[in-house]
């Protein structure tokens, strides 16, 4: 089915932005819907994933921006973050399963190494794309590439 990907960015970074006291989100939206062909659910999932990483890898700084832009074909959206940041040597591996990347800092950070690779099966499922771009201690933008309408990829 189609929904507003605008619209579940808007609901679900504002629910879960109550939820958190220590950082701010800011959010930049078109005016356009965005309707998208996809599971919301899974989508929904795909963007609580990146902002709990976004706030768990930023204990030092309180600012998290989500953008949205679209073309006809094509929705772009990214979380950006001003913590930790990702060596470049783990940016592949980061996306499969139990991978968690190797620093004191984030050793004392829990998880199972399981939310970005379930991120990249959702996302691939649809057609998409995955991407992280980082700096180490000066942040990461992880960035979802989705065709609008990709229902030959996804059943
Ligand atoms: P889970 O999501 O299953 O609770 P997790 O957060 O450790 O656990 P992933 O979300 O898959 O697992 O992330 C894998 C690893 O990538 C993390 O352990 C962390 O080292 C690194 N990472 C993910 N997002 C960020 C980020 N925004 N900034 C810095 N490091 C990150
Ligand atoms: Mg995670």
């Amino acid at each position: 089915t189609s929904f507003s990907l605008r619209d579940l960015l808007a609901s679900t970074v504002d629910a879960y932005g109550e939820t958190v006291e220590t950082h701010r989100i800011d959010l930049e939206l078109p005016e356009d819907p965005v309707l998208i062909f996809a599971d919301e659910h899974k989508i929904k999932q795909v963007i609580l994933n990146l902002l709990s990483n976004a706030i768990k890898y930023s204990p030092q700084a309180d600012h998290i921006r989500v953008i949205l832009s679209a073309n006809p074909e094509q929705a772009t959206f990214s979380v950006t973050d001003h913590g930790l940041g990702i060596p470049q040597n783990a940016f592949e591996k980061l996306f499969t399963k139990f991978y968690r990347v190797d620093n004191s800092d984030i050793r004392k950070i829990g998880g199972t190494g399981l939310g970005l690779a379930i991120c990249k099966e959702i996302i691939e499922s649809h057609g998409g794309a995955i991407s992280v771009e980082s700096e180490i201690n000066d942040g990461s933008t992880f960035t979802v590439v989705l065709e609008r309408d990709p229902r030959k990829e996804w059943n």
